[in-house]
């Protein structure tokens, strides 16, 4: 079973995981459908810094939340920089302080709070560990992926609030698949680099002389080498390049395009 598509009318049409966490946490990713942004962002972009009018995406930002029944005051978003940086929201002054940090990974035990992450090909990475009632969300493309942000991710989690990697579960988001996703010379050379035992696993060569990169295979590596079990790592298989009816796709638009969020809630 992937994400499901909730088509309820009058709602911003989103995807979520039925049991994420045993039903305890709220895996959501949204689509580009329902918004009112223009041209290349129709219609539910959310992201600002994309060259869409910011007014569409503050409406944009004010239709998700009213369909997921979220205060907008409760959502987290960073500045994202492809990098491995967490920040840590422990407290209610941190969730209004350090919105907007540059980094990529966010952790938090605060319930009724969505941490989210901007995306358009990247994979996000979800975590969540049921114990100690702590989620993660963070921002994995290929430069994430390579940095072992998740790693960093149940780090924190470990050295904060002590969970154990064990008991996590996690989930991987829609993003650029390997059916679609064509890296070069940088990347290639990054991946090999960063897993010399496994890239092998982790890129495909295809007949036309060019590698692919399975983002999903590659966050699961780092998942699992960070101790989270398999069974418990859920893989969506949706490519956000072959389905641009549904997604924003950053590869398949050259760049101009907007965003989709994902959203962790407990
Ligand atoms: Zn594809």
């Amino acid at each position: 079973m992937d994400f499901i598509l909730n088509k309820e009318p009058g709602k911003a049409p989103h995807l979520y995981l039925p049991s994420f966490g045993g039903g305890k946490a709220r895996a959501i990713f949204t689509t580009r459908c329902g918004g009112v942004s223009q041209g290349p962002y129709t219609s539910l972009n959310l992201g600002f810094h994309t060259g869409d009018s910011p007014e569409a995406v503050t409406t944009n930002r004010h239709l998700l939340a009213r369909s997921l029944g979220i205060k907008e005051e409760r959502f987290f978003t960073l500045s994202q920089v492809h990098g491995d940086r967490v920040v840590v929201i422990d407290t209610e002054r941190d969730l209004m302080m350090k919105k907007g940090t540059a980094a990529d990974g966010v952790i938090t035990s605060l319930k009724n709070t969505a941490v989210a992450i901007c995306c358009a090909d990247c994979q996000a990475i979800y975590l969540y560990d049921p114990v100690k009632e702590v989620i993660s969300v963070a921002h994995a493309g290929w430069r994430g992926n390579v940095a072992r942000i998740a790693l960093n991710c149940l780090q924190e989690m470990t050295r904060v609030y002590g969970s154990r990697p064990q008991d996590c579960c996690a989930a991987l988001s829609p993003a650029a698949g390997d059916c679609c996703y064509e890296v070069g010379d940088q990347v290639y050379t990054a991946v090999r680099d960063a897993f010399p035992g496994s890239w092998q696993n982790l890129m495909v060569h295809k007949d036309h002389g060019k590698w692919h990169l399975s983002l999903s295979r590659a966050n699961a590596l780092v998942l699992m080498d960070a101790g989270v079990m398999k069974e418990n790592i859920f893989v969506s298989n949706l490519c956000t390049i072959c389905r641009q009816d549904l997604f924003f796709s950053y590869r398949g638009s050259a760049g101009v395009t907007g965003r989709m969020a994902a959203i962790l809630i407990q």
